[in-house]
């Protein structure tokens, strides 16, 4: 039935439920191709953005709106548990096809795009795929059709520094007890569930670390006041403070003590959707740019004939057709080296393509009426959430030298 409602936005409706499992079949290895069930995905997305977002992203962002019409919309699409098999209620697309769909909606905007990726690469991917059958019947079937999943591994005093996390995780009898503060966990306003990350014991540093599964709901978990950003700002991010919150002992995600390599491997599947997040939102600037351009006149003609403006729409087109390889390239081969790369390349190549696009725009670049300074600000973020650009580079660098047997 999802299948039905993410082809009625394309023109590719041509397609019956058959083909589509079939083209899912055919994941190939990034070329300079899509598979058509990720073209479908493309253009889906695109027209749901044009059609959907782009008119309104200005209104959600200024008055900082968390987009539950479109959250729902893309819930009907199916792709709220986009890579979930069919047979368990998903669309059964892969990661590429889940990057491209983050990269659309957040070219119409950006907030939802976030939201879009947070859920499905950092929770739904999770459970998806680690979770027990009973975890999948409590805290996957509902976040498939509705309910929004959370991620919390960041604290106040440990962002980038993960092992250092202090939220205890006690056993007690049936149930474990949770103990701690958690910062910036995305969609936790509206969201029904989070994978929590505390420590079993303080000592063994990123081996005492494990993942729960807690309801929102739950006796003892208070959320704060929802963070005042620049960037994504109709995304929700708040505090999550944990009192002696207690969860039956199944909650709990693997292993005792496998909690660090879980996060980590999630955060490589998140740091795909972050960067398809910054292409989508560099392709925006460069749109915005262009269709700037072709109209403004200056000495007698169109800015897109003066050669500095030429020259930095064309390297707008690099910075943002490169980011999207490396991103298309780590959907496809994913790897903590990859992930991290595109990350970096796409955090960083969307913050220059905002700048040329507000300096295109001169001082409406700097107005608030226009679609520039939201672009820039977004773009910013990109080199925060997920993981900061300085440790993205040094991830790269370990990898790579570890290849090269040179560490
Ligand atoms: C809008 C938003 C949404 C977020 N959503 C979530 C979420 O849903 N779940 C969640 O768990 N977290 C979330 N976060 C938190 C985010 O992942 C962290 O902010 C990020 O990982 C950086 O951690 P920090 O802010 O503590 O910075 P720190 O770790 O304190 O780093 C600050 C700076 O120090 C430098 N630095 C630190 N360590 C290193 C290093 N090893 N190598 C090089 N330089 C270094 C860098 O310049 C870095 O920018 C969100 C943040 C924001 C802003």
């Amino acid at each position: 039935m999802a299948t039905g409602a993410l082809l009625k936005y394309s023109k590719l409706s041509v397609y019956s439920l058959q083909t589509l499992k079939a083209l899912s079949s055919q994941c190939r290895t990034f070329t300079s191709q899509l598979t058509e069930q990720q073209a479908a995905v493309q253009e889906l997305t695109r027209n749901f953005a044009n059609e959907h977002l782009k008119p309104n992203a200005a209104k959600l962002d200024s008055e900082a709106l968390f987009p539950f019409k479109y959250i729902k919309k893309l819930t009907d699409l199916g792709l709220m548990g986009a890579c979930v098999s069919e047979k368990n209620g998903g669309l059964g697309l892969d990661y590429l096809s889940l990057a491209i769909a983050v990269e659309e909606i957040s070219r119409g905007c950006a907030s939802t795009g976030m939201i879009l990726s947070i859920h499905n690469f950092l929770y739904v991917n999770l459970v998806n795929e680690r979770g027990t059958p009973e975890q999948k019947k409590l805290f996957l079937n509902d976040f498939i059709r509705g309910s929004i999943g959370c991620f919390a591994l960041s604290e106040p005093g440990a962002g980038t520094d993960v092992a250092s996390i202090r939220t205890r995780a006690i056993l007690d009898g049936d149930h474990w007890v949770l103990n701690g503060k958690k910062s910036w966990v995305t969609s936790a306003v509206e969201g029904s569930a989070i994978a929590v990350f505390a420590t079993i014991d303080p000592d063994l540093k990123h081996k005492g670390i494990a993942c729960f599964l807690v309801p929102i709901e739950t006796d003892g978990l208070f959320k704060g006041n929802k963070e005042r950003i620049m960037s994504v700002r109709a995304v929700t991010s708040c505090p999550v403070t944990l009192e002696d919150v207690r969860i039956p002992k199944s909650y709990m995600v693997g292993e005792e003590g496998t909690g660090f390599k879980i996060a980590m491997e999630q955060l490589d599947q998140g740091r795909i959707g972050i960067a398809a997040h910054a292409v989508g939102i560099a392709q925006s600037a460069l749109d915005t740019a262009i269709n700037y351009a072709k109209e403004r006149v200056a000495f007698g003609k169109s800015l897109t004939r003066l050669p500095s403006v030429k020259d930095r729409l064309t390297d707008m087109c690099i910075l943002v057709e490169t980011a999207r390889l490396a991103t298309y390239r780590a959907a496809t081969d994913v790897s903590t080296k990859n992930s991290a790369m595109a990350k970096y390349i796409a955090g960083r190549n969307a913050a220059a393509v905002a700048d040329h696009c507000v300096q295109i725009l001169g001082g409406r670049g700097l107005s608030t009426n226009y679609d520039a300074e939201r672009h820039y600000r977004d773009a910013r973020g990109t080199q925060i959430y997920g993981g900061v650009t300085d440790i993205q580079k040094r991830l790269v660098g370990h990898y790579m030298l570890r290849e090269h047997d040179a560490l």
